[in-house]
């Protein structure tokens, strides 16, 4: 016992004291970085007054802001490519005296392919960590975090973490994805709904019912060595009400419309309207997300800073392949583009996406890196989430053959058609991210009418048409949520991801014959897309749907493929003539899901309410 006592005593004492400050952010940085110009940002009671200098070879002190809170101080340091890892003190004096803190100064890690990013030849698997697995019960209540776990309110907290989705990688792996995007896992430090993670309120720690930082590293690690790469979620729009910058805000612009908050139009045109005025775009890119959610201001140089940073802090720290940018368009757009042009210049090899949320395809394809647009507004963002995609994809698989939507445009699978056909509006439309849902919308077995016919349809399109495909957890088995929009509902627990449920995805326990034949589909199409480079990177030609079927094909020299949906509720006959410019040379056709050749002459018979995804053979290989 005193050797215990004499040990923490001598800990206390080998412990930096932070005598003055209660936050130093970033907490540590690295030497290597191409931009050698880092903010720090001191936190603690009147601090505001301290002196600070550096005596250190290679770093110098720059610049030192004081801000109207007199408990902030920002030191802009230069960190020379020369200097050595290691710890420097940074000596601050003061009324009460002088004292050292010292800095840690790591390496950069220098193998580009650790944050070598995410494409084509990926499938991300989405899920929201609260509701996945629960690996660790032990972390399930956080004192002083507010939020209680209750599995049985679908608003609460249900005790999922970082540890639960470790032990599901093998799964997960197995299933075919290569990749793994989480919802937020930083602290979210709010007194309701603090399980979706949106609502950052520490931007340098995990929120500690999801695990620690270092856990969260650790699982990137473990990923990494199942082949899959891991996309974090990143938020610069907002914070949440319980971040600790609302006790004390460092300037009177730390947040827009600071004094008295007005919540956001959602108005997303205004940001490429040629005719917007500025009370619509200040309105729409200003105003609040939700009340509990303060608008950061990005304007303000020293917090654009602090949260360029912090991504570059969190992608080194991590090793992680991609980041997923939440309401991309509603920060400034112009600090946007200054943020993704700093983390490709960092990490050329990276990638991240940004969520549009529009069906207004030129809207999305504003903002992707190459665009040449109206207004010269020049982005460096890779990829988008293709949410005009998903939308025209339900729609067309919903809606009645030969029929109408209600804004008079054609309904059924012409409709699909028609949308893929404006990809000539993106600089890149093969960098989008396609789904068929996600954590903010109804289950895409829900979107169907639970129409098992449509959502294999469904599948075999988003994981053949161009882009990088991306399915939420829980698809594999066809989760839904009957009768409600309720996000709680549609972020339902993960069938086995709880060792007490009757129901379990990893050993199919309790799941009925459906659940598991899907589950089988998808894995046959995942594996299968892994390694088919035609479908990766090939050229894509679609024929007019014509009778409720609709002709796609990925084709490049070596490797053709075609899928075909067949929205009929009986077999339908297919007559091949129409495709002969992509048939040509070819004499059979394998079935993905079943291996069985089909000769391609004449017609060939379409199973009802299927997909039929072939891969071509060449006449004479047969
Ligand atoms: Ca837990």
């Amino acid at each position: 016992m005193l050797r215990r006592i004499l040990l923490v005593l001598l800990l206390l004492a080998a412990t930096p004291v932070l005598a003055e400050f209660e936050r130093i952010e970033p907490p540590f940085w690295w030497i290597g970085f191409k931009e050698t110009k880092l903010q720090l940002m001191f936190y603690g009671e009147g601090i505001t007054h301290l002196e600070p200098s550096i005596e250190h070879a290679g770093v110098t002190l720059s610049r030192i802001e004081r801000v109207s809170s007199p408990n902030y101080l920002f030191l802009y340091i230069d960190i020379a490519a020369e200097t050595r890892p290691g710890t420097f003190d940074i000596r601050f004096s003061g009324p009460h005296g002088a004292f050292a803190q010292p800095y840690q100064l790591r390496k950069k890690n220098p193998d580009p392919s650790r944050t070598g990013g995410f494409g084509t030849a990926d499938a991300i698997y989405l899920i929201t960590p609260d509701r996945f697995a629960n690996g660790d019960p032990g972390n399930d209540f956080a004192p002083g975090l507010g939020d209680a776990v209750d599995r049985t309110d679908p608003a609460k907290r249900h005790g999922g973490d970082i540890q639960g989705i470790r032990d599901k990688l093998d799964y997960i792996a197995e299933l075919g994805f290569t990749a793994i995007w989480l919802n937020p896992l930083l602290e979210n430090r709010m007194p309701t709904h603090s399980y979706h993670g949106y609502a950052t309120t520490d931007f340098y720690r995990v929120d500690p019912r999801f695990g620690s930082n270092e856990q969260y590293r650790e699982l990137v690690e473990t990923a990494r060595g199942k082949g899959i790469g891991v996309i974090m979620d990143m938020i610069v729009n907002h914070i949440g009400s319980g971040h600790w910058w609302m006790q004390d805000l460092p300037t009177d612009d730390w947040l827009n419309f600071q004094e008295s908050p007005v919540m956001t139009s959602h108005e997303h045109i205004t940001e490429q309207d040629p005719y917007a005025s500025g009370y619509d775009q200040s309105r729409y890119s200003d105003g609040w997300f939700v009340e509990s959610m303060p608008d950061l201001n990005q304007r303000n140089p020293l917090l654009a800073d602090y949260l360029t940073q912090n991504a570059l802090w969190w992608i080194e720290y991590l090793g992680i392949s991609g980041i997923r940018m939440d309401t991309y368009p509603y920060p400034d757009k112009h600090y946007m583009t200054e943020w993704t042009r700093r983390v490709m210049s960092e990490y050329p090899q990276f990638n991240v996406v940004g969520e549009e949320w529009t069906s207004n395809q030129p809207s999305v394809a504003y903002w992707q890196r190459g665009q040449n647009n109206h207004d010269g507004y020049v982005s460096y963002l890779p990829s988008l989430m293709d949410f005009p995609l998903q939308e025209a994809m339900r729609a067309a698989l919903v809606s009645e053959e030969g029929g109408r939507m209600s804004d008079g445009s054609p309904a059924g699978l012409l409709r699909l058609y028609q949308i893929l056909g404006n990809d000539f509006l993106y600089a890149d439309p093969a960098s989008l991210v396609v789904f068929p849902d996600n954590h903010d919308m109804s289950r895409i077995f829900t979107q169907l009418g639970e129409d098992y016919g449509l959502y294999r349809m469904a599948l075999a399109w988003v994981l053949t048409v161009r882009g990088t495909p991306q399915i939420y957890y829980g698809t594999e088995v066809l989760m839904k949520n009957p009768g409600t929009e309720d996000h709680g509902i549609i972020r339902s627990d993960f069938p086995g991801g709880w060792p007490e449920d009757p129901t379990n995805s990893l050993t199919g326990q309790g799941l009925d014959d459906q659940a598991l034949a899907a589950q089988k589909y998808l894995r046959t199409l995942l594996h299968w897309r892994k390694g088919k480079t035609v479908i990766h990177s090939g050229k894509l030609m679609h024929f007019r749907p014509e009778n409720g079927t609709y002709v796609l094909f990925r084709y490049d020299a070596q490797d053709s493929v075609m899928l075909i949906l067949n929205k009929n509720h009986e077999a339908t006959p297919l007559k091949l003539d129409r495709y002969a410019e992509r048939l040509g040379g070819y004499s059979a056709g394998r079935n993905v899901l079943t291996g069985k050749l089909l000769p391609l002459s004449g017609a060939i018979m379409l199973p009802a309410r299927s997909p039929l995804l072939l891969e071509l053979i060449p006449s004479g290989d047969d």
